[in-house]
């Protein structure tokens, strides 16, 4: 069991090595390679990456339908990296399909964990549940990161507009809008859907409020 978890802890500081993507993405023509495979199949994309980048760049694995990703990068034959963050508070079976493609593959997925001291501290005063009482925000900042943000602003990295103008989530532009602090990001896609179910007297205020008001969606 150490033996396994020896194998991993190195490598993972490895997982975004920005310096090294960016001096490759520098010696590289992608307009060129990207029309090159403007009509490749997945397969033909993914053993291209791997030929490219090798160790260097791993697969994102959320424990979902994602695993295509890992098929395809199987079938090309080369060998590949996995990561998946392990926010401790996922469903015992994707635990288990986790294990189930490890098992398949032959691979290790290189977990990530959130910081323990964090995760403690929160847990300690806020108890196991606090996301139901005052939010997703704080839980999911801890267990899942926002470093996310602070590595894009240290790489100066350009990101969607949409951030600053309060979208959380960012999908198709007909079934997504901007929330305000505090409110859920579930306020921001697909509201009409949710509405239903709030009026079923979950959180009737909100909808009272105005929250669906005002986007002209006719809801
Ligand atoms: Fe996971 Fe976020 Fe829910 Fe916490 S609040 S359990 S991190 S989804």
């Amino acid at each position: 069991e150490s033996k396994r978890n020896d194998s991993i802890v190195p490598s993972a500081p490895t997982l975004f090595s920005p310096a090294e993507v960016i001096e490759k993405v520098e010696v590289e023509d992608y307009e060129e390679l990207a029309k090159e495979l403007e009509n490749a199949s997945p397969l033909e994309i993914m053993d291209k990456a791997l030929e490219k980048f090798g160790n260097d760049i791993a697969i994102a694995f959320s424990g979902a339908e994602d695993v295509a990703l890992i098929e395809y990068a199987h079938l090309t034959g080369r060998p590949f990296r996995v990561f998946s963050l392990d926010t401790g508070r996922l469903n015992p079976e994707t635990y288990k399909f986790f294990d189930e493609v490890e098992k398949h593959y032959g691979i290790r997925i290189e977990y990530m964990f959130p910081d323990a001291v964090e995760v403690q501290a929160l847990v300690r005063s806020k108890g196991l549940f606090s996301f139901y009482e005052d939010g997703h925000q704080e839980c999911c900042r801890v267990r899942k990161g926002n470093d996310i943000w602070n590595f894009l602003r240290t790489m100066n990295v350009p990101v969607n507009s949409l951030h600053a103008k309060g979208y959380i989530s960012i999908g198709c532009e007909p079934c997504t809008r901007p929330v305000l602090p505090g409110q859920h990001e579930r306020e921001g896609r697909w509201w009409w859907e949710d509405a239903k179910a709030k009026e079923c007297g979950l959180h009737k205020g909100n909808i009272k409020e105005g929250n669906l008001n005002g986007n002209g969606n006719g809801a």
